[in-house]
């Protein structure tokens, strides 16, 4: 359990590198740090400005996190998003969001990439597109659809 200046407590995993980063046990590049998250540089960033969204509190991916936080990551996403599209001159800005290994999560505490973009910046973040038939999309749309 760790004790916040407010005197709350909440779990948190002691294995877990971004649990010891987002409650400053490890040293981090923090931009932004508030009750609920803080906001560092990432080490081995796309682009410069790269920046990871992490709540204090330990959840291992989207699915996990309460609604009401994963709101408010996505509230403070916008708002990093907009400092670093006017501090850093970004041309645009990349939201990514990896759940699971086979998505590409390696750390697993729930974290949200804010990359900015900048004109030739020689990075491809993005995915090589399939060409499913109608009878495909169909089918996709009533399995997840139906009860
Ligand atoms: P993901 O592949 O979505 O789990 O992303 C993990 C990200 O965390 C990668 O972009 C890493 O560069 C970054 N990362 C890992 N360890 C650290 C660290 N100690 N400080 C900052 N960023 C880190
Ligand atoms: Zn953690």
């Amino acid at each position: 359990m760790l004790q916040t200046a407010a005197g709350k407590e909440y779990m948190k995993d002691s294995n877990c590198i971004f649990c010891k980063i987002a409650n400053g046990e490890i040293p981090s590049r923090t931009i932004y740090e508030d009750e609920k998250f803080r906001v560092i540089l990432d080490l081995g960033p796309a682009t410069k400005g790269h920046a990871l969204i992490l709540p204090k509190e330990h959840y291992a991916n989207l699915f996990a996190m309460p609604d009401e936080l994963a709101a408010d990551a996505m509230k403070l996403a916008k708002k990093v998003a907009s400092v670093q599209k006017e501090k850093l001159h970004a041309d645009g800005l990349n939201l990514v969001q990896n759940n699971g290994a086979a998505a590409g999560q390696t750390v697993e505490h729930f974290h949200i990439h804010l990359i900015p973009r900048y004109e030739n910046d020689g990075q491809t973040i993005g995915w090589k597109p399939e060409e499913p038939t109608s009878e495909e999309l169909d089918e996709i749309c009533r399995e997840l659809t139906e009860n």
